[in-house]
């Protein structure tokens, strides 16, 4: 049996995304309430009907966020998971002031330190994670997509002993692959797709 750290149980960002809405209908109406897309644009298309009717849903942004995409991400999404640089939240930061929220995110860490990856090197995470408290964003965790083809375990621990360092609350950690390792390691939003919508294309 798996034994989760703290009793906590973690919550499951169910990631709808390249799937149409008449796909994720059942899964709002058996009463699921946090779903995780990649992409802006299709998120507005696909949602905003539905959202405007079922306010309890919280959607989550866990893709790249461009810098000309941040204002309909703010209204859109009430959390981005993928905020990884001073120019991105200090735009994020701009676009919420504009509409009275406080937005809630969490930081990406390129945990395994690779080139290309998206996400801050764990060296610039301190500072990084005071200037985003200082812009008023509501920083509710770090998130990470470890390196392909690896362990994600040493990755997961790494994880967790920063957010511990930074007295945060949460971690966005886990996907369908790999999400009953990160429970162990106090994830406490896990991003399942496939698992639950199937193969995407
Ligand atoms: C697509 C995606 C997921 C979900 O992946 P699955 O393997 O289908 O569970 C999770 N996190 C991020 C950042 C993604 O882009």
């Amino acid at each position: 049996m798996l034994e989760l750290n703290k009793n906590k149980i973690p919550k499951i960002i169910a990631v709808s995304k390249t799937f149409p809405i008449e796909k994720i209908l059942p899964l709002i109406e058996y009463g699921h309430k946090d779903f995780g897309e990649n992409k802006v644009q299709e998120c507005a298309d696909k949602w905003r009907d539905v959202k405007l009717e079922n306010k309890e849903i919280d959607l989550h942004l866990i893709g790249k966020l461009q810098r000309n995409k941040v204002k309909l991400a703010v209204e859109m999404f009430d959390y981005i998971h993928s905020v990884d640089n001073e120019k991105l939240a200090k735009k994020i930061s701009e676009e919420a002031v504009k509409i009275k929220k406080i937005m809630k995110i969490f930081i990406q860490v390129n945990i395994g330190n690779e080139n290309q990856k998206s996400g801050i090197d764990v060296e610039d995470l301190f500072k990084f994670y005071e200037y985003c408290k200082k812009l008023n964003l509501n920083v509710v965790g770090l998130m990470c997509i470890p390196p392909l083809n690896q362990d994600p375990q040493k990755f997961f621990i790494k994880m967790e002993s920063l957010k511990k360092e930074l007295n945060l609350e949460g971690l966005s950690m886990g996907m369908s692959a790999d999400y009953l390792e990160a429970v162990k390691y106090s994830s406490s939003y896990v991003r399942i797709g496939s698992n639950i919508f199937g193969n995407r294309n």
